[in-house]
This record gives C-alpha cells, sequence and structure tokens, in this order.
C-alpha cells in the first residue's frame, strides 16, 4: 500500500479538451482508490503523488454481498418494466434519506481541523435536502468507540478512502468510516487538502467514482497493463472493482461523464494508452463541479413529498431491500 502524503498539485493544468461532460450520480459500492496525478504529475514524480484509499477484505466482502442484491433487484426491477422500484431500491440501500440530518464523529484531531474539515464537507449540504451534524460549534463531537455515530472519520488508517452512504451502518463503532491518512500529521496541501475530502465525503452521500460512469471510456482509455504494474500493491481484483465500469445497477441516475467532478481520478498520463491526450486523463478537482452539486440536488430532493419509505408493488423488490437493510444493520 503506498502511503505517500502528496505534493502539493499544480494549479495550471493542461487546457481542458472540450467534451461533453457527464455526471453519474449513483449509488452502490466503491472500495475507493484515489491517485493524485494528473498535470501535477508530470512535474514531480507520479509515484510520489499516488495516494490510495481501500478496504480490508471482510467489509469488501459484505459490501459485495449488498451490491449481488442490488443487482438482483434490479434485474427484477428491469423484467418487470419496474422504475420506480429500481429508484426505490438505490436510494433506499446506500443514500440517506432525503432531509436527513447525518452525525459525525471525530477519533482524532483538535477543534481547529476538525472544523476545518466540517466546512469542507459542509460544501456538498449547499446543494440538497440532507445536513451534517458534527455537534456544537465548539466542541466537535469525538468518536467514543461505541456509539454508531452514523460517519466516523479517523486519521489513523491507511490511505483515503468511505463506505457508501448507508453502508457505513453496517460497521463495529469501534471502526472509522471514512478515513484521511494523516491529516493530523501531515495534512495534503495545496487543493488536495479539499480534494480527499470532498471526494470521500462524495462517497459517504452515496457517489460513485465518475471514472467508472458507464458513460465513461476510461475503461478503454486505460493502458491495463500499465495501471496493474502501477496499483501492484493491489490485487487484480482489487484494481478492477474500482478502476472497471460500474455494472448498471450501481448506477441511479445517470446524466453526463463529468471530467470536472470531484469524484473522478486524477492519474498519471502513464495509465492510459494516449497519456495525456486521453479523455479520463484530469487534474485534480478540487472543488464541486455544476454537476456534482446537481447531484446532490438529485440525490437529496428539496421539499419532496414521496415518502422514503414508500413500498414498491412489486414483492422481489421488497424482499430484496429487506434484505440489504439487514446487512447493512448487522452488527
Ligand atoms: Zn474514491
Amino acid at each position: 500500500m503506498i502511503g505517500h502524503t502528496p505534493k502539493e498539485p499544480s494549479q495550471t493544468g493542461m487546457p481542458m479538451p472540450q467534451v461533453p461532460v457527464r455526471l453519474a450520480v449513483a449509488a452502490g459500492l466503491v472500495a475507493g482508490l484515489a491517485v493524485l496525478g494528473g498535470a501535477s504529475a508530470q512535474a514531480h514524480d507520479p509515484l510520489g503523488l499516488m495516494m490510495m484509499e481501500g478496504l480490508d477484505d471482510e467489509t469488501r466482502q459484505t459490501l459485495e454481498e449488498i451490491q449481488a442484491l442490488r443487482d438482483a433487484a434490479l434485474a427484477e426491477a428491469t423484467a418487470n418494466n419496474d422504475q420506480a422500484g429500481f429508484e426505490f431500491v438505490i436510494r433506499n440501500t446506500a443514500t440517506w434519506e432525503p432531509g436527513a440530518i447525518v452525525q459525525v464523529c471525530f477519533f482524532e484531531g483538535d477543534q481547529t481541523l476538525r472544523r476545518q474539515i466540517a466546512d469542507v464537507m459542509n460544501e456538498w449540504t449547499n446543494f440538497g435536502d440532507i445536513g451534517f451534524d458534527f455537534g456544537p460549534a465548539d466542541n466537535i463531537r469525538t468518536c467514543d468507540g461505541r456509539t454508531p455515530t452514523d460517519i466516523r472519520i479517523s486519521f489513523s488508517g491507511v490511505g483515503h478512502w468511505s463506505y457508501i452512504g448507508k453502508d457505513a451502518l453496517r460497521i463495529a463503532p469501534a471502526k472509522q468510516t471514512l478515513n484521511l491518512e494523516n491529516y493530523d500529521d501531515q495534512p495534503p496541501v495545496g487543493g488536495a487538502f479539499n480534494y480527499y475530502i470532498l471526494h470521500e465525503t462524495g462517497h459517504a452521500l452515496g457517489l460513485e467514482h465518475e471514472h467508472q460512469s458507464k458513460f465513461s471510456t476510461c475503461e478503454e482509455e486505460f493502458d491495463w497493463p500499465a495501471v496493474y504494474r502501477g496499483l501492484s500493491s493491489w490485487s487484480k481484483e482489487k484494481v478492477d472493482h474500482n478502476m472497471k465500469r460500474l455494472a448498471p445497477s450501481a448506477s441511479l441516475t445517470i446524466s453526463e461523464y463529468d471530467r470536472a467532478s470531484v469524484m473522478h481520478y486524477s492519474l498519471p498520463p502513464r495509465f492510459f494508452k494516449q497519456g495525456q491526450q486521453a479523455t479520463c486523463f484530469v487534474r485534480l478537482n478540487t472543488v464541486l463541479s455544476k454537476l456534482d452539486k446537481e447531484a446532490m440536488a438529485i440525490a437529496y430532493p428539496r421539499g419532496s413529498q414521496e415518502s422514503p419509505i414508500a413500498v414498491p408493488a412489486n414483492q422481489a423488490l421488497v424482499d430484496a431491500v429487506e434484505k440489504i437493510r439487514n446487512l447493512q444493520e448487522a452488527p
């Protein structure tokens, strides 16, 4: 596992080719991997800029089980042409209920650092009916290891990663659900500081990786042998899991592919057959894109009169949702 603290990314990235921007708002599984690179990597050592996120195998297995159930639910919904049911399944198994106030705590870090991180996380909540509760402003909540606070942040694990939305609910209270490696010791500098917080918070709110969108061409553009070499600390399975295009079931609401999304990796040119010419070669995105913001509005609509616990007519969907909930809430 590579765990270098990234260097300050260049803010003078390459010109952005004029391509349609697309967005994937999705709910589902991401055992993430984040790699810093992009334009800045040319000026520095690409390997030194890499930072990974990962989940332990046991957790990944459970999440894959949840994913398999989502797949089954989607197949059922598709067979029955039950679009409303499909949406229900996804929304209720990975994203929080619209209007929810998600509780957050920190295992480490002083109040100043926690405030900085909270401020960045809150940028997401400006654009949908979803909120974070960090506790009193002058006494941001500390995780006690026993209370199952919704999102638990630690700086002590390896890499930057987060569970997807409500998948976090099945994690034992003693463990973090969102990790920002070394933020209390050697925090990333420059735009990378915000990037990791925004990216992992996006996962925690139910967003998938943008480069895995079914509308992206990243899978075709990757130089796969180079990708496997570059990520040699991961198994092939794990690389595929984080880099290959998502199955249709993993995507709820998908618009166009969005190169400006904070959910898109910034990878070194050598990961692509066409290097810097690849569509999926992007500089580090350090602010929410227009479509990132729209994603929140779609996932967490304001003033929705729809009951978040409406029951679909399709019994197979009801059963699948029940199974997924049981998995998520298992101790
Ligand atoms: Zn990620």
